[in-house]
């Protein structure tokens, strides 16, 4: 059967299958602290991996499991829990590297061994997961994915794995908090520039918690102003060829936060004087709005994709059902919208899945219209 081709909203940290994460781990840990989804200075002892393999609690430790409901809290603990095990296998492979280096090179001074082993030990972990994710999304007949993180100097070091160079085309996005301040965003905007020049990033992702925008928020002249975060932005992604900005907006049912959002670019656009994109915007969920002419002329205008994430809406409950995605909201109207993950690994699900969500909610031809935008983009951000 015919199925979408692109994975363009999927996070690092949510992107490995609870199963290939034990495994994976067990090429650099023999045991983990349990319980799992506790704070490592809480755990109370260690388990073998081995022996966690198929044991359906320490896999759900991992993931949201499919047809589940949990709160933000839960959704928190298990990104956590994922980061503190990747980090566990850092620093083993830290103290591998470290004795053998030691081993070999006696009398060289123990801080440049350390500061040498420690860049090659995050860097060997890093790739790993990532390289073993990417054969992840090949076997669910991904060609091209979009990794949002918020860590430059992962996304720096990345190198693709040579048996996957001619299945799959792997990009990032530098992804930063909604919530920083302008200074921290100046810090993220410089991050951005030298990826975007040196590395496989295309864009920058804007998330954090969802929440309606404050007052200061809204006023362009506050210094908490969302306008002058998104216009720095703007500034950056300008100076630079195909670039992306994607803004994590209407997830919650706070219905107004990317009408405001786009009026906003609207206000940047007009200023500046260009017309946008470039960048091409994406909104990444868009499940919460109120529809008006004004949300689609708006969307229109700026050819804004929609990134639609049916399994991560249900299973941080911002649906109660499959049929509440507008995917036919968007189509009826001439949006293009994608198929998306948000962390396949997270949310217990494939694009394969997420394609027969999709399917099942929606007409023969808007089906199709979705493949048609897929392939598309394939078209053009393949080359
Ligand atoms: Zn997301």
């Amino acid at each position: 059967m015919e199925q979408t081709k692109t994975e363009l909203h999927t996070h690092l940290m949510g992107m490995m299958t609870s199963e290939r994460f034990l495994k994976f781990l067990s090429n650099y840990l023999d045991c983990v602290y349990w319980p799992l989804d506790e704070p490592i200075s809480n755990a109370s002892q260690t388990v073998p991996i081995s022996s966690l393999l198929t044991d359906e609690d320490a896999l759900d430790s991992l993931r949201i499991p499919h047809g589940t409901q949990v709160d933000y809290f839960t959704l928190d603990d298990r990104y956590a829990t994922r980061t503190e095990l990747l980090k566990l296998a850092v620093h083993k492979t830290f103290s591998r590297l470290y004795r053998e280096v030691k081993e070999k090179h006696p009398d060289v001074i123990d801080e440049t061994v350390k500061k040498a082993v420690t860049s090659t030990a995050e860097t060997t972990v890093y790739n790993d997961y990532i390289n073993s994710s990417l054969l992840e999304l090949v076997n669910q007949g991904v060609e091209y994915v979009e990794i949002s993180y918020s860590n430059p100097r992962i996304i720096a070091n990345f190198v693709m794995d040579d048996y996957l160079k001619d299945k799959i085309t792997c990009k990032f996005l530098l992804s930063t908090d909604r919530s920083r301040s302008l200074k921290n965003m100046r810090q993220s905007i410089k991050s951005l520039r030298t990826l975007l020049v040196t590395s496989f990033a295309v864009g920058i992702d804007i998330m954090g918690q969802e929440r309606p925008f404050s007052t200061e928020e809204l006023d362009p002249n506050n210094s908490k102003s969302f306008e002058k975060k998104l216009e720095m932005a703007f500034d950056e992604l300008l100076q630079h060829n195909d670039t992306t900005l994607r803004i994590h907006s209407g997830e919650i049912p706070s219905k107004d936060n990317t009408l405001l959002t786009l009026r906003m670019i609207e206000h940047i656009a007009t200023k500046k004087g260009i017309t946008i994109p470039p960048p091409e915007i994406r909104i990444g969920h868009g499940l919460h709005f109120n529809p008006s002419e004004d949300y689609l002329s708006l969307l229109k205008k700026f050819h804004c994709i929609v990134e639609l994430n049916a399994s991560s809406n249900y299973g941080l409950g911002n649906i109660k059902d499959y049929s509440e995605v507008p995917y036919s909201y968007y189509l009826e109207h001439d949006i293009p919208v994608v198929i998306a993950t948000d962390g396949h690994g997270l949310y217990d699900t494939s694009i394969i899945t997420e394609d027969k969500i999709a399917r099942l909610n929606t007409t023969k031809d808007q089906y199709d219209t979705i493949l048609k935008t897929d392939a598309e983009l394939l078209g053009k951000k393949v080359k």
